[in-house]
C-alpha cells in the first residue's frame, strides 16, 4: 500500500507575518519557512505504518512554491520516500476550493490508497482541506483522528468530536486528517538528513496534471481588505493599600465577569 501525506511549507510561526497590501496575500516570499507543524503528525503517522508493515511507501505531496523542496525536505529525513511538489505561477492566488482540485490531481497522479492530512496550516488555518480533498476525489474522508490504524484493507480511527471520541472502521481507499493527539514526532537523524536530497523529489506544473479552476482565475473568493487590529490599551494597575482585593472585586463585577 502506498501512502501520501500532503505537507505544506508555511512562514516560520515565530516570525512576524505581512500581508501584501496590493494583492491581499500572505508575503511567502520573505522570511524563513518551515514544514507545517501539524503535518509532521501525518508524516510520522504514515511513517509508523510503513515500519508496522501495513505500508511501502510514503510520498509527500505539496502545492507551493519551488522553493518548498526546502522545507518539505524535513519530512523526506524523518523517513518520507518521496516527495511531489505541484509548482506553477498560475496557480498562485489559489483559495481554498483551487488548492483542493490541484492537490486531488497531483493525489490521483500519486495513486495512494490512504492520503493523510494534518488537521489545518499554521498559516491559512482553514482546516477543510482534507474534507475538500476527499469530496473531490469521491472517496470516505475522515477527520480529528487521534489514532489511526490499518489492517486488511480497513482503516480504524479514534474521531475526536465535542462530545467525546467515535470509533469509525472504513475501508480504503480514504483521505483521513489527523490531530496532534496521534503520536509525538520524530526528530530527523543525522543520516536522515543527509539522505533526504537524494530521495526523489518530483516537481510538476498544472497543465502536467490537469489541474483547472484554480490559480486567481479560478478562485471564487476574493480578499476585499485588510486590517491591522488595533493595539492593545495598557491595563489598570491595582497598588494595594490594604483595599487591593477590593479594587479588583470592583473592576472585574464593572466589566461583568463576576
Ligand atoms: C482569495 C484567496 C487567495 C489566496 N491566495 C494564495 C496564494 O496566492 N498563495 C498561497 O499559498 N495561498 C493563498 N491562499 C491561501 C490558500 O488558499 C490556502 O492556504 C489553502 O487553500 C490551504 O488552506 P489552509 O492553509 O487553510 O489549509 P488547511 O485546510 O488549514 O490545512 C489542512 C491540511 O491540508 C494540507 N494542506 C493545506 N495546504 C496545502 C498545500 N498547499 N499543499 C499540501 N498540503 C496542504 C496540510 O496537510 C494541512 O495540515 C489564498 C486564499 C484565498 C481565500
Amino acid at each position: 500500500m502506498k501512502i501520501a501525506v500532503c505537507a505544506k511549507e508555511v512562514p516560520d510561526t515565530t516570525a512576524e507575518k505581512r500581508i501584501d497590501p496590493d494583492t491581499g496575500r500572505l508575503d511567502r516570499e520573505s522570511g524563513d519557512k518551515m514544514l507545517n507543524e501539524f503535518d509532521k503528525y501525518a508524516v510520522e503517522q504514515a511513517i509508523r505504518l510503513k515500519e508496522a508493515g501495513a505500508a511501502e511507501e510514503v510520498v509527500l505531496v505539496s502545492m507551493g512554491p519551488a522553493k518548498a523542496t526546502d522545507s518539505l525536505r524535513q519530512g523526506l529525513a524523518m523517513g518520507a520516500d518521496g516527495l511531489l511538489l505541484v509548482s506553477d505561477d498560475g496557480l498562485a492566488g489559489s483559495d481554498y476550493l483551487g488548492t483542493a482540485r490541484a492537490l486531488a490531481k497531483a493525489l490521483e497522479d500519486v495513486g495512494a490508497e490512504l492520503v493523510l492530512f494534518g488537521a489545518e496550516s499554521t498559516d491559512g488555518r482553514g482546516g477543510v482541506m482534507a474534507a475538500a480533498v476527499g469530496e473531490l476525489m469521491q472517496r470516505v474522508w475522515v477527520t480529528s483522528a487521534n489514532t489511526l490504524a490499518v489492517e486488511g484493507g480497513n482503516a480504524t480511527v479514534d474521531r475526536q468530536t465535542d462530545e467525546g471520541v467515535d470509533t469509525v472502521t472504513f475501508a480504503l481507499p480514504a483521505v483521513v486528517s489527523v490531530t496532534k493527539a496521534i503520536n509525538e514526532p520524530r526528530y530527523p537523524s543525522l543520516k536522515g538528513i543527509m539522505g533526504a536530497k537524494k530521495k526523489p523529489q518530483e516537481v510538476k506544473g498544472a497543465g502536467d496534471l490537469g489541474i483547472e479552476g484554480a490559480g486567481e482565475a479560478g478562485a471564487g473568493t476574493k480578499v476585499l481588505g485588510i486590517e491591522t487590529p488595533p493595539p492593545r490599551e495598557t491595563g489598570v494597575k491595582v497598588k494595594d493599600e490594604g483595599d487591593g482585593a477590593q479594587q479588583i472585586l470592583d473592576f472585574l463585577i464593572e466589566k461583568k465577569i463576576l
